[in-house]
């Protein structure tokens, strides 16, 4: 680790998306590839198909984190706590059998949780410290100059990132906040490598933010 590195999780929610080659999830891998860098991926159960899970291979194969953001995306606290359970248990089974690992984060959709539900996930629930709002029409621009703020006021460092795979506004955001952000001097880690070189150990059903000493 470099002296005075700043660490920061990138983290994308709402993948895995239909394969292509030049898919936003794909280029988005790209470029943490080309520049060695991690994020972590949260993704959706129903979504996984034989056919992406070749976006989920390129993710493991450069470092990259698989989470779990439930099987249907639903509304957590408008269904049975059985069924909630269900909603991670089938997902990571999914992720187990796709990525030969099982998963040790969850995020919950819409953030639409109680304490209740938080603890029938079995995760620790990776919420966000920054939040890129660009799942509301924002320009590439916009994605950008609310990540570049954040740096500006020091909340970015040890902060987990809130992104989605599926946009290409966001796709073209990160192609010019990776490399401008490792020029700042930060890292790009998975949220458990941000946890572990924190020192802080996620537990079950809390809640979390921004990860840090
Ligand atoms: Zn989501």
């Amino acid at each position: 680790m470099m002296e005075n590195e700043k660490l920061v999780a990138f983290t994308f929610d709402d993948g895995p998306v239909e394969y292509a080659d030049d898919s936003t999830a794909m280029q988005i891998l790209r470029t943490f590839e080309k520049y060695g860098q991690q994020a972590t991926f949260f993704y959706v159960g129903e979504k996984m198909n034989a056919d992406n899970k070749k976006e989920l291979d390129f993710a493991q194969s450069i470092g990259c984190e698989a989470a779990n953001h439930t099987y249907s995306h639903c509304f957590l606290t408008k269904i049975t706590l059985e069924e909630v359970v269900e909603e991670f248990e089938k997902t990571t089974r999914l992720l187990e059998e796709y990525t030969g690992k099982i998963p040790v984060l969850a995020r919950i959709p819409f953030m639409d949780s109680n304490e209740m539900v938080d603890e029938a996930s079995g995760f620790p629930l990776i919420g966000c410290s920054v939040d890129s709002q660009d799942y509301t029409h924002n320009t590439t621009e916009e994605i950008i100059q609310r990540i570049m703020d954040a740096h500006e006021t020091g909340e970015l460092e040890n902060g987990v990132v809130l992104l989605h795979e599926p946009y290409l506004t966001t796709m073209k955001a990160v192609e010019y906040l990776v490399p401008t952000l490792i020029e700042k001097g930060y890292r790009f880690v998975t949220v458990s490598e941000l946890a572990k070189r924190n020192g802080v150990t996620l537990q079950k059903g809390k809640n979390y933010a921004k990860i840090e000493k």
